[in-house]
């Protein structure tokens, strides 16, 4: 190949980095100006040149702009910078970045399959030069973050968290592969935009959408076996439910928003009632928003409850309440209710506000999934500071638009007492001369590495017990410096180390349950975790 392919191909380019042999090598001579910098240079010179930007899209499109450029440099700058580059390449800003996809796209990061490759999957998957694909992150775009439908713009999300598949959990680059799924949108605003890059159409459904979808499904393991992760994103819950029971037993599936946020947050559980006291069982909780996300955490806490106390499932699922938007979920209501939702409906009258379901279930943990921003007010807040010595409070909605509330809301309503996460970041808050630091609430703490323990085992199949060691192990990385600062989530500047001991916990309950292939198994999974992730230095080439 040239020196100028070279330099225009990603996945090689080191640009100022090609040594001087590499330079007489690869006929790069004259192609570059002389002189020759080190990778750790090049970090420097691009963080300088990010932190120039002030608008969080331009940071956005820069950092898309590296990954096109030099994939490695991008990879070492995020892994590098996690704590100030995962807000821009996630949330909140992918938010934003998917809003406007239509706008800012330059080039695809990934495969659209739309109604017209109906038919053709298979084909269609084949057109991807990678081969040796790991994991699959596929939207549908219905529901991405807290923003709605955005249809096709979409892609951001799939793209945004392979990128952290790799930069987190250590899964190479070339082995992961975003997909988004265009069955049209309803969103009004982007079906009249003419910049919309997806199908002007409104989404199909029923059976036209199940045989596109299954038609998906299959094209997937035929082309790439049965070991390859598929990672259902953003779908919206009249879909992911559904998915996820149709395809669990014959795939490697693994919905992030039920299964990725409930182990996020059961670990944050796990962790806090070190701060708090008490065991899970002696906890009551209760939830605003009973979709994926909700539902998906209470019922993994209500497991875990239940194994610690042996008491059946049924009876562990009475400690949790949840609250949807036609108010709190009763028996009454059961007829309506959608399937997801009857587990959840116990014996109370009907109690149409979030504030007056909180007087009345005096929760220890309130939890905000509902993707309603400002619903945690302060008359919400200081009821449960008035019941709770250290009320649990978490506003799991992103992007921050859509928190239930704010950090600083939070510790100023319950005069500094709340233990507080949130599934966007938030700066530290002063309150009464104490600097208040808060956690982050977000599965990408869980999904790099839970994904990794499942390709280190060669899983075929996903576990809730793998959920629950996936939690245990990330709760087991919260220092007592961290719990002295109040925070129940260790910070994301040691999370491959994080991710690693997570793979090797998830990976060694597949070996447990039967359904790893890689064998035999490795005798220490977290030195072969950590053996096995991709790292972005420089390669030389000879
Ligand atoms: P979902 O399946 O659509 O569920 C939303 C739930 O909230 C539904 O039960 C809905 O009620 C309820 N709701 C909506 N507006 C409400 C309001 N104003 N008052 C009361 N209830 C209301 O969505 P999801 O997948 O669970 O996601 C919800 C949010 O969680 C999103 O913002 C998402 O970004 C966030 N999330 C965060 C993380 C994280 O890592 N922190 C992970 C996953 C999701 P009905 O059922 O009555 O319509
Ligand atoms: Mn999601």
């Amino acid at each position: 190949a040239s020196g100028y392919s070279l330099l225009r191909d990603p996945h090689h380019n080191k640009g100022l980095a090609f040594s001087e042999k590499e330079r007489d090598a690869h006929f790069l001579r004259g192609l570059l100006p002389p002189v020759v910098i080190s990778q750790e240079l090049q970090i420097k010179k691009m963080m300088h040149n990010f932190r120039q930007y002030q608008v969080p899209l331009q940071r956005y499109m820069a950092m898309m702009d590296l990954q096109e450029m030099n994939e490695r440099l991008f990879y070492k700058l995020l892994i590098d910078n996690v704590e100030e580059l995962l807000p821009v390449v996630y949330t909140p800003t992918v938010g934003e970045a998917c809003q406007k996809y239509g706008c800012i796209f330059k080039r695809p990061q990934g495969l659209f399959i739309s109604l017209k490759e109906k038919g053709r999957i298979l084909e269609v998957l084949k057109n991807w030069p990678q081969r040796k694909i790991q994991v699959i992150v596929v939207t549908d775009g219905e529901r991405i973050l807290g923003l709605g439908d955005l249809g096709c713009q979409g892609m951001g999300i799939p793209v945004g968290k392979l990128s952290l598949y790799t930069a987190l959990g250590g899964i190479r680059p070339s082995a992961c592969l975003p997909i988004t799924i265009d069955v049209g949108t309803n969103n009004e605003n982007l079906l009249n935009d003419e910049f919309y890059i997806g199908l002007r159409q409104r989404r199909a459904t029923g059976q036209e959408y199940a045989e596109l979808l299954h038609e998906f499904m299959t094209a997937v393991k035929q082309n790439y076996g049965e070991k390859v992760l598929i990672q259902f994103e953003d779908f919206a819950n009249h879909n992911a439910f559904d998915l996820l029971a149709k395809y669990g037993n014959t795939h490697l599936v693994f919905n992030d928003d039920i299964q990725g946020t409930a182990s996020v947050v059961l670990a944050g559980l796990i962790a806090a009632l070190k701060l708090v006291g008490g065991t899970l069982a002696e906890h009551t909780f209760l939830f605003l928003g009973a979709g994926e996300a909700g539902t998906g955490i209470a019922e993994l806490i209500a497991l875990e409850m239940s194994k610690q106390t042996e008491v059946p499932l049924e009876e562990s699922r009475k400690k949790i309440w949840l609250v949807d938007s036609k108010g709190l979920i009763v028996n009454s209501r059961m007829e309506t209710l959608q399937q997801f939702k009857k587990p959840w409906a116990h014996e109370h009258e009907p109690v149409e506000e979030l504030v007056d379901a909180v007087k009345a279930i005096k929760p220890t943990v309130l939890i905000g999934s509902s993707g309603a921003g400002r619903t945690f007010t302060k008359e919400v807040i200081e009821a449960m500071a008035s019941f709770n010595e250290k009320p649990i409070i978490l506003a799991l909605s992103n992007p921050t638009s859509q928190s239930e509330c704010t950090a600083e809301e939070a510790y100023t309503w319950s005069q500094g007492r709340a233990i507080f996460a949130s599934g966007s970041p938030f700066g530290p808050v002063e309150y009464n001369g104490k600097v208040y630091v808060s956690g982050q609430a977000n599965n990408a703490y869980i999904f790099p590495g839970f994904g990794l323990g499942l390709i280190i085992s060669g899983a075929i199949r996903v576990h809730d017990d793998m959920l629950l060691a996936a939690s245990e192990a990330l709760a087991a990385e919260v220092s007592q410096d961290n719990f002295d600062k109040g925070l129940i989530y260790p910070p994301f500047s040691n999370i491959r180390k994080i991710s690693a001991h997570i793979a090797s916990e998830v990976a060694a309950k597949a070996y447990e349950l039967g359904l790893a292939t890689r064998l035999p198994q490795p005798e220490n999974l977290v030195t072969y975790a950590e053996s096995c992730m991709y790292s972005p230095s420089y390669r030389s080439y000879r």
